[in-house]
């Protein structure tokens, strides 16, 4: 059995006033995997402990299935959670760890064809004898999985469940409790700080800032359509970059951006995108570019699509299958970011550019207008 799980205009008020999460409404399908990101303290994990019961909710309403669920006890809720912090029982071998909540729930039964499946579905099986001391960080999470999912709960509340893990077995655990959960087809709420955590597991991402959603979307859109420039720069690695720049519309119809002392021209007719641009004439903007929407070259290799800003190269990050190319371009704050592909002549062209090479950039992301 799998949940669906809503919040309706949800809020939490810890003692001393501080509004932890604010008016949050957000439905969750059956089955579906949803990621809460956003920076420390912005209520990720608050929303998780009101979903499971480990917190009262100040107002609005908890639905599990539809059915109001604000005063039913975290026991009765078949919710799973787990933590940052694997707390397993120190004394208490993986097997026995693992089949802890199958014996409180009924004392003297034999759970040991429970056990040994879901260790086969986690990997773990020869990890069963041992104690939590005889375990890696990584083999720690899984057994805390394994007691996690042991009594097919209906939907999976992970709290950071790989924080304290070394960057490599991050990656990897992180694709086996996406493949595991979906294999399961259990619904499962995700909380993370870690944007490239959060993009590469979800179906959809949900962005939080200051106990209030920000946006909601699958990864992509989050990344390619973000909806303000706190999403924008929260998202994405390398970070936007976001311009200031000012609008306007010279006498032939067609718009300018002027970025400092530089200016580019729109091509018409203008993308919807772009469209909106009208509407900030005269004003202070922000333009959003990300680092693979730009890139060096010279005036005569632009395509038509692209925008010229003159720039001078300061400094290549030979990042293995790119490279992070930094341009001041004059434009504030002065530096832009590009990738390029590692093709050594480019990357010595760009390093040879300290006269005053040009970097076009190819797409504007004209959507963050000051919002
Ligand atoms: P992190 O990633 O650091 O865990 P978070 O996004 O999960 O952060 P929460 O732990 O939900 O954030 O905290 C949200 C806000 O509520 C913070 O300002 C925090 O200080 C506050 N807070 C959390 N728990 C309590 C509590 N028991 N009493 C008072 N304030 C609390």
């Amino acid at each position: 059995m799998t949940r669906a799980i809503s919040l309706r205009d949800v809020t939490k008020i810890y003692p001393r006033d501080v509004v932890a999460v604010n008016r949050l409404s957000l439905d969750i399908s059956p089955g579906e995997f949803v990621v809460l990101l956003g920076p420390s303290g912005c209520g990720k994990t608050t929303v998780l402990r009101m979903i499971a019961g480990l917190e009262d909710i100040t107002s609005g309403e908890l639905l599990l299935d539809g059915e109001l669920a604000n005063a039913i006890p975290p026991g009765e809720r078949q919710l799973a959670m787990v933590f940052q912090h694997y707390a397993l029982y120190p004394n208490m071998t993986g097997e026995q760890n693992i089949s802890f909540p199958l014996k409180i729930e009924s004392p003297g039964r034999d759970t040991t064809n429970q056990v040994r499946e879901t260790a086969r579905l986690l990997g773990i099986e020869d990890l069963l004898d041992r104690l939590p001391a005889q375990l890696s960080g990584g083999e720690r999470q899984r057994v805390a999985m394994g007691r996690a999912i042991v009594r097919r709960p209906s939907a999976f509340l992970l709290d950071e469940p790989l924080s304290n893990l070394d960057a490599k077995l991050r990656t990897r655990l992180r694709a086996e409790i996406a493949t595991l959960t979906r294999h399961l087809g259990v619904t499962t709420v995700y909380v993370t700080h870690d944007q490239a955590e959060a993009m590469s597991l979800g179906d959809r991402v949900v962005v939080m800032r200051d106990g209030v959603i920000q946006q909601i979307g699958a990864a992509r859109e989050v990344y390619q359509r973000p909806e303000n420039v706190f999403v924008a720069a929260f998202v994405g690695t390398p970070r936007i970059n976001l311009l200031r720049a000012t609008v306007h519309a010279p006498l032939d119809g067609r718009l300018n951006i002027d970025f400092g002392t530089q200016r580019i021209q729109l091509p018409q007719p203008l993308s919807p995108d772009h469209q909106m641009l009208r509407v900030q004439m005269g004003r202070e903007i922000t333009v959003g570019l990300r680092s693979e929407a730009a890139r060096i070259a010279t005036p005569q290799e632009m395509r038509p699509t692209e925008a010229l800003l003159n720039g001078v190269v300061q400094h290549v990050e030979f990042q293995g299958h790119e490279s992070l190319v930094h341009v001041s371009t004059g434009a504030h704050p002065a530096r832009v970011e590009g990738l390029e592909a590692p093709r050594p002549p480019a990357e010595r062209r760009a390093r040879g550019q300290r006269g005053g090479r040009k970097a076009p950039l190819r797409r504007l992301v004209g959507r963050y207008l000051n919002r």
